[in-house]
């Protein structure tokens, strides 16, 4: 199956690998296992304390992206990280309203938004994480409440920046709990972002975006879901914490292209 936009798989390794040598030594097992990939872009995000990995990822093809930061550049904002001093760490990425960031530290959708316009004038490369409760789903509510986090997150990006942007859809359900959503209820969601982009954008913009998938993503489930016409690659939490199961899944993504 032919994918017309280039596959993303990011790990995201929330809290975990964060010491300088942890995060080297992952990474010194990982890169040799994908260094012949092309057709993919690969991103890890690792706590802020490892970001000194940049230096060993220059002359690698994995990009660095890092897991939160503040829509300031400078000030009195105790224990917050400024977008400046991730551009000065040659930092690429940036994933913003990540559920945990939402659910445990009150994130809203419109602070979310301020760090997403901040981000992208500053030349970070945003991914955006949306995604329903359980609840929710269960009470048929998806899409209204899909409808509603994109339009306050994504809320005055113009079109140019909103081509610049990654999409994370993660049901909550599914992060962390080993409970995926079957490819066929991704994909419905999916779709269903584009429908809203072309909605608040057009036909062209729906068709380059990148939505990834996320919600525990594994080497035996990565296949399947990737295949889907509307999902570009995925968002991996726990199994990106393995340099094995990482490239396993960056290499099921590849072989999509
Ligand atoms: C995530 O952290 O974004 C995530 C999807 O985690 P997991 O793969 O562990 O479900």
């Amino acid at each position: 199956m032919k994918k017309v936009r280039t596959p993303i798989i990011g790990g995201n390794w929330k809290m975990h690998r964060g010491t300088p040598e942890k995060a080297r030594e992952m990474l010194e097992n990982l890169i040799p296992l994908v260094k012949d990939i092309e057709s993919v872009d690969i991103v890890i995000a690792p706590p802020f304390t490892a970001l000194g990995v940049a230096s060993i990822l220059k002359v690698t093809n994995i990009k660095l992206g890092a897991q939160n930061m503040y829509y300031e550049d400078e000030g009195a904002f105790t224990g917050e990280i400024s977008p400046t001093f991730l551009n000065a760490l040659e930092i690429d990425y940036i994933i913003l309203g990540h559920s945990e960031r939402r659910n445990i530290f009150n994130e809203s959708s419109e602070l979310v938004n301020k760090k997403l316009k901040k981000a992208l004038s500053v030349g970070l490369n945003p991914i955006v994480c949306i995604g329903e409760h359980l609840k929710e789903r269960e009470a048929g509510k998806t899409k209204e409440v899909i409808k509603k986090q994109f339009e306050n997150t994504f809320a005055g990006l113009s079109k140019e920046d909103m081509d610049k942007t990654v999409i994370a859809y993660e049901p909550i359900w599914a992060i962390g709990t080993g409970k995926t959503a079957t490819p066929e209820q991704a994909d419905e969601v999916h779709q269903y972002i584009r429908e809203i982009l072309i909605d608040s954008y057009d036909k062209k913009t729906a068709e380059n975006v990148r939505i990834q998938y996320g919600g525990s993503v594994k080497p035996h489930n990565a296949k399947e879901l990737f295949e889907k016409k509307n999902i570009d690659g995925g968002l991996v939490g726990g199994a990106s914490l393995e340099a094995k199961s990482f490239a396993q899944i960056i290499k099921e993504a590849e072989k999509t292209i």
